[in-house]
């Protein structure tokens, strides 16, 4: 057998392992992570899952699972009891505004509730995640970048920004996206200031004009009617800095300063927390345990057993191409073995997604 073939038998093989061991071993709660629902696809970026694409999955979860709404599972977690067999909980995070346009008329009509992680310093204003501004304007540079000038913009950087971005300016555009990814994973390790300093240099720079149009943010008027209509509000933090960076004041500030404004803002109480691209020690379990929260969720991959560790809830990060079949289509039989876990032990040898 040829190694395509072999490996193509491989893969069938271990699907319908885990598809099995899925339905047998059904207990244990499912947490779906999705971000952004906009209406038209786009593959090459794994934080979408396009608006049609998104109701089929929300129809297949309906009749398949059990989905609980986020005040079922503080009140689970809270009396320390097992999660249902089959249970699911939605959840999306940032807080971008298509969550509004196109994921929530697509729950209100299925009745289906959720639980959508905000950034509070975004919402309701016009900023921009930097990496989000990043990846959209090298996505549009044309005939290469001025050395000179680059390497000017990128002084307080170590040399290997400068490079990446070259590379990514100088090839086609339909490959820059992964070039693109691992510049901003390696940004992370910087401030977030300073990477948004980065963003707007460039952008100055460059003369390429940002997305200008509408918010991307959700405002605190869709917020409020999102509360009233089954869809629960966690804390993304206040500023999407990565925890495990900051001082711990700093941590202090985030985890608690935007649980308040939430509060506030909606007159309901916060419940859950959402990691930002899923960083955390024992110190900020902690503090979110001070805060009051009741459970936090992370981005380690896989189900929740039992209810015994509220502060490290894992998910299942869905992509668009989750659910497509070999057709390119949606697929009931794809989706139900992006579920069963084999992508995710599979993703052990994929770049991450972590946002
Ligand atoms: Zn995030």
């Amino acid at each position: 057998m040829s190694k395509p073939k072999a490996a193509l038998k491989k893969i069938i093989l271990l699907s319908l392992y885990f598809l099995t061991i899925g339905l047998k071993k059904s207990n244990g709660l499912m947490v779906l992570t999705y971000h952004r629902v906009p209406r038209q696809p786009d593959l090459n970026d794994a934080l979408k899952v396009s608006e049609h694409v998104f109701d089929r999955q929300m129809c297949f979860l309906k009749e398949n699972y059990r989905l609980l709404s986020p005040n079922e599972v503080a009140q689970i977690i809270n009396t320390g009891m097992e999660f249902p067999p089959r249970s699911c909980l939605i959840t999306f995070d940032d807080g971008w505004k298509d969550n509004y346009t196109y994921a929530y008329p697509v729950l209100k009509r299925h009745h289906i509730p959720a639980l959508i992680f905000l950034t509070t310093d975004f919402i309701g204003t016009s900023r921009a995640f930097w990496h989000e501004q990043l990846g959209d304007l090298l996505s549009k540079v044309r005939g290469g970048i001025d050395l000179g000038l680059l390497d000017r913009l990128v002084m307080e950087y170590p040399s290997n920004v400068n490079e990446m971005i070259k590379r990514i300016s100088h090839i086609q555009d339909d490959r820059r996206q992964d070039l693109i990814h691992d510049l901003v994973v390696y940004l992370k390790n910087f401030d977030v200031q300073q990477n948004e300093g980065l963003v707007l240099k460039l952008n100055t720079v460059l003369g390429i004009r940002p997305n200008p149009v509408d918010p991307m943010m959700l405002s605190w008027s869709d917020v409020r009617e999102m509360v009233e209509n089954n869809i629960g509000m966690g804390s993304h933090t206040k500023g999407h800095e990565i925890l495990t960076r900051l001082p711990i004041e700093r941590v202090e500030e985030e985890i608690f300063e935007s649980k308040k404004c939430i509060q506030d803002k909606t007159g309901y109480p916060v419940e859950f927390l959402s990691y930002p691209n899923g960083n955390y020690d024992e110190q900020i379990i902690e503090i979110a345990k001070k805060a009051g929260y009741v459970g936090a969720f992370t981005c380690v991959q896989g189900k929740n057993v039992d209810s015994t560790r509220p502060y490290e809830i894992r998910r299942s990060h869905i992509r668009e191409n989750s659910s497509l079949g070999l057709s390119g289509r949606f697929s009931n039989l794809f989706f139900a073995i992006e579920l069963s876990g084999t992508r995710s032990y599979l993703s052990r040898f994929r770049p991450n997604y972590d946002y």
